[in-house]
């Protein structure tokens, strides 16, 4: 595993960059405001970032998950708000598709979305569905020629703007669960925006009612019954996005924390000359040097599995290899890449939350203010440790990928 820069990588990275500092004033303007940017999409569509790591067979730049998490880990300098936006609409978004649609299914959805003429969005969580999505209660009947879905999701990212959502319900009569393809434009589908949230402020969370929606015959993801396989593939790249954000927003919270250390006198002399402050600058260097080499790791293997199935096709001539798991080199990659994923993500949301909060406390009372990006990183971060498996439920993932599936206590 080398995970030194390529010159390509580089080069992206500063893309990236340059449209992070374009949009920096705006964002911080939409947060106070309270809604989405509207530069985002835009700025990031001219580099091609609505597509990153997506095939340029469907209008993506085609580029490895190490270099996306490494535009992610900018993006999350910028907040959490932001690298939210783009890990619904990639990694839990267009991934999925990348990953479980047919070729129709891509040629027909994918291209719209490399171009930013269509959002996208995973509509899992339910009121009474949240670390246990096989409780869900939204269903679909098969009514021969199409699907009716009705339900309700919550919390869905970018849920009042996206054009195309992968659904998640349960057949009335079976009681399987099945991922859908969504059309968000079709008739019996209402959102309604979700206010009061404590961050996160220019991400659109929605709630999605569905009455009665119906859904061509076609858009189902790869069998029925195989939602929740889809969805817990889906929540290892949406893991992954939230581990390389974290990294950046430390690596934010660490660019204030230096600055403001170097200028703000106290006692006679600059506060980073004190050594209680030198801890937390330390700590926070260590964080992310931690959370870097987990993050990048857990690409990796994501990378391996995402090779392996390119290269073995299994995904579109030979759905059984993968899904009844006797596919074995397939099961140790996806195993192993959900694993690192957890472990990444539960350690980097951790570090990036007392990271912030730590930052807060070198800017004393200069960092308790709205408009502080300190401020700003700690609200956002909190949400990090509840979204994409909340980190208690992903410590006994990780014991039970450990111990065996009996110890299995979720
Ligand atoms: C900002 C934000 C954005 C989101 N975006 C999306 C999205 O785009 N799409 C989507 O589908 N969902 C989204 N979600 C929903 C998110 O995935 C859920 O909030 C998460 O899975 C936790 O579910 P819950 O909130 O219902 O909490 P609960 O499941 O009720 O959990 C509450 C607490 O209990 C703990 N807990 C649960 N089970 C156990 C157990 N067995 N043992 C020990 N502790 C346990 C949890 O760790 C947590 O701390 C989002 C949520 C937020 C806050």
């Amino acid at each position: 595993m080398n995970f030194e820069r390529s010159i390509e990588q580089n080069n992206f990275i500063s893309k990236v960059d340059e449209s992070c500092r374009k949009i920096r004033d705006t964002e911080e303007q939409a947060y106070l405001e309270e809604k989405l940017n509207d530069k985002l999409i835009p700025e990031f569509n001219k580099i091609g970032m609505l597509g990153c790591p997506i095939s340029t067979r469907y209008g993506g730049l085609g580029y490895d998950i190490l270099t996306y998490i490494m535009a992610l880990e900018r993006i999350g300098e910028e907040g959490s708000s932001i690298r939210t936006f783009f890990s619904a609409h990639t990694s839990i978004g267009q991934m999925v598709l990348q990953s479980w649609a047919n070729e129709e299914q891509k040629e027909k959805f994918l291209p719209k979305t490399t171009t930013g003429k269509s959002i996208m969005g995973f509509a899992l969580t339910e009121p009474d569905a949240g670390s246990d999505p096989s409780s869900m209660t939204s269903y679909y009947e098969d009514e021969g020629d199409h699907y009716v879905l009705s339900g309700k999701k919550h919390w869905i990212g970018n849920g009042t703007i996206a054009d195309t959502m992968t659904t998640y319900a349960r057949d009335k009569v079976t009681g399987k669960i099945s991922a859908f393809i969504v059309d968000m434009k079709s008739p019996g589908i209402d959102t309604s925006e979700m206010k009061n949230k404590i961050g996160l402020l220019t991400v659109k969370n929605a709630e999605i009612y569905f009455h009665k929606c119906t859904i061509p015959k076609e858009n189902i993801l790869s069998l029925p019954g195989q939602g929740l396989n889809i969805a817990y593939s889906a929540l290892i790249d949406g893991r992954i996005s939230v581990a390389a954000g974290s990294i950046g927003v430390m690596v934010d919270c660490l660019t204030e924390s230096t600055n403001h250390s170097k200028t703000r006198k106290q006692h006679g002399s600059v506060l980073g000359r004190k050594q209680l402050i030198q801890d937390h600058i330390a700590k926070i260097a260590i964080a992310i040097e931690s959370s870097k080499w987990l993050t990048y790791r857990a690409a990796h293997s994501r990378q391996k599995l995402h090779d392996y199935v390119e290269t073995t096709k299994i995904e579109n001539s030979d759905w059984q290899s993968k899904l009844n798991r006797t596919n074995t080199d397939y099961s140790t990659l996806r195993a192993q890449a959900d694993r690192l994923a957890a472990i990444a993500k539960f350690h980097a949301s951790n570090a990036a939350f007392n990271t912030a909060n730590r930052s807060i406390q070198i800017f004393g009372s200069y960092g308790y203010q709205k408009n502080s990006r300190v401020a700003r990183h700690f609200l956002d971060s909190r949400a990090t440790t509840i979204y994409e498996g909340a980190n208690e439920v992903l410590k006994l993932k990780i014991a039970a990928d450990i111990l065996g599936r009996d110890f299995k206590s979720y």
